[in-house]
């Protein structure tokens, strides 16, 4: 027990326990074995943050935005020094591998990046005379205390995707991290901390469900930032906004992979195995969908497989793994469950990770790389988000029956074609119905200088994540008519709109 570590919130600048309502245990998914304990927050906690958010934000507020800028310009230095720190800590509670955890913190470096830019990203415009010495500007200000709450697959970027930025605006911040693996938020918090970060402008209150309701509910809290499950995302984005707050909310995804008869196939099967298996298929842009239009099927597949069958699944650490195990024993569970219901259902299993072993991680929550073939959009492997390492392949006879295939899906997070034909290419990105699209590209993840969104079930809400349409989420704009009293010619008072002259 001694060995165990503890998890707890950052409250106004400093580690603090609270006032717990229960502990919760970190597993370290090769191993099965509990590695921490987690303090979940009572509302008091998350009272006391809002608290010192709210007490700190006049003053952030009020400073430069080069000021703030300048806090991020430390921080990015500190966390580009230390990412390997990082990076083991996500290896170790969220058990993706090491270079997959440095390929994460690296996308989240550039979110920071991004956030550097706050001076140039907040310039209001201006209008010069828009009616006789009368000129019109615009500025954009911070909401106020805005919240975050985050899933486990990527507990260091995804909260990147959202602080930096909106700290950076002038707000001050409270984190939610999953409860799955939550000590990458308080590394972060301390590295702000040291990075000049005042107190009370970064919060972190660990905990569930309980927490979660506890900032819908604050009357404070201006701002929800919501990464997740599509339900969650759902309810999030309904309860915030009736309770009057702004809410992005981003959901699940069953992203599709387009493979055309023209295609490279061995491009195309490279593609597909690391954006399925990348991950153990934990990321909301993995491909689980092959779409294989035409007579490319048996290539395809042949392809597939012995690519599958190279592929090292192991603890992170370990040399050269592609794969890791899955978030939690329960996760681990319910995979193999679909896998078993798609079986049933009439898929064949051509490569069925069910069985596999880790030597030396017996306990671990491993499922290996699984290729299901002869999936129809009626099976619940179709249907339903895995979050797992299951690529499902679907016949199609033509473009247009795939095009209405993905457009049908609930989802639309990403999706990708893989073709030599630009015509056709062009025809998919008019006329499909997802958010991010990739051309030959399997996971078209948007740069942290653009914006990260799906669409249909993918997202609530009006603004996608990061980037410019981050900045716009995390503050209001204010228009403003200036005429000086010097510059007016009295003419009394006016009752219809002026005429422009
Ligand atoms: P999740 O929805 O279970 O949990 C996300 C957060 O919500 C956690 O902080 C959790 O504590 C909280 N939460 C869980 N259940 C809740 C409830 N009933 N009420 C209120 N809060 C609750 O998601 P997860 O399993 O941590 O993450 C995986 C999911 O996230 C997948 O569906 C994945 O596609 C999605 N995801 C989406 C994106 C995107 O950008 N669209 C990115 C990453 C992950």
């Amino acid at each position: 027990m001694s060995d165990l570590y503890e998890v707890s919130h950052w409250i106004n600048g400093a580690a603090q326990r609270g006032t717990p309502v229960a502990t919760q245990d970190i597993f370290n998914p090769a191993t099965g074995a509990v590695q921490g304990k987690l303090l979940l927050g009572s509302s008091a906690d998350l009272e006391a943050a809002v608290a010192a958010a709210a007490a700190a934000f006049p003053a952030w507020a009020a400073k430069s935005a080069l000021a703030r800028a300048r806090v991020f310009y430390k921080f990015l230095a500190i966390v580009q020094e230390r990412s390997a720190v990082l990076a083991d800590c996500l290896v170790r509670e969220h058990g993706k591998t090491f270079p997959d955890a440095m390929g994460e913190v690296a996308r989240g470096i550039e979110n920071i990046e991004f956030a550097t830019g706050i001076p140039q990203l907040l310039k209001g415009d201006f209008s010069d005379q828009i009616a006789t010495g009368i000129d019109a500007w615009t500025l954009r200000q911070p909401l106020g205390v805005v919240a975050g709450i985050t899933p486990f697959n990527f507990p260091a970027m995804v909260p990147l995707w959202m602080f930096p930025l909106a700290i950076a605006c002038g707000n001050t911040f409270v984190l939610k991290p999953s409860e799955r693996d939550p000590a990458a938020s308080l590394l972060m918090a301390e590295w702000l901390k040291e990075a000049g970060l005042p107190d009370g402008v970064f919060n972190v209150v660990q905990g569930d469900r309980a927490i979660v309701e506890a900032i819908l509910a604050h009357p404070q809290i201006e701002a929800v930032s919501f990464v997740g499950s599509t339900p969650v995302a759902e309810s999030i984005y309904r309860a915030g906004t009736a309770a009057g707050k702004r809410v992005q909310a981003l959901g699940g995804a069953k992203n599709h992979l387009v493979v055309m008869p023209d295609a490279d196939i061995a491009m195309a099967a490279d593609a597909l195995i690391g954006a399925a298996f990348g991950a153990a298929g934990e990321r909301c842009m993995a491909i689980s969908v092959a779409v294989v239009v035409g007579d490319v099927g048996p290539a395809l597949i042949e392809a597939l497989k012995s690519r599958i069958a190279a592929l090292k699944v192991g603890e992170g650490h370990q040399d050269k793994v592609d794969m890791g195990p899955v978030i939690t024993a329960e996760a681990c569970a319910r995979i193999k469950r679909l896998i078993g219901e798609g079986v049933a259902a009439g898929a064949e299993a051509v490569v069925d990770g069910r069985a596999i072993a880790v030597p030396g991680f017996e306990a671990g929550y491993f499922v290996g790389p699984t290729l299901l073939d002869g999936v129809t959009p009626d099976m619940i492997v179709y249907r339903e988000e895995i979050f797992g390492p299951v690529l499902c392949i679907v016949r199609m006879p033509d473009l247009p029956s795939a095009v209405k295939l993905i457009n049908d899906h609930e989802f639309g997070n990403g999706v990708a074609i893989y073709t030599r034909d630009g015509g056709v290419a062009r025809e998919f990105v008019r006329h499909i119905r997802v958010g991010m699209v990739g051309v030959n590209v399997p996971l078209p993840v948007p740069m942290a200088f653009s914006s990260f969104g799906g669409w249909k079930r993918s997202l609530f809400g009006d603004h996608h994540a990061y980037g410019p349409e981050g900045v716009r989420f995390y503050t209001r704009q204010k228009a403003v008519m200036q005429r000086w009293p010097d510059s007016q010619s009295a003419k009394g008072p006016e009752f219809a709109f002026p005429q422009m002259g």
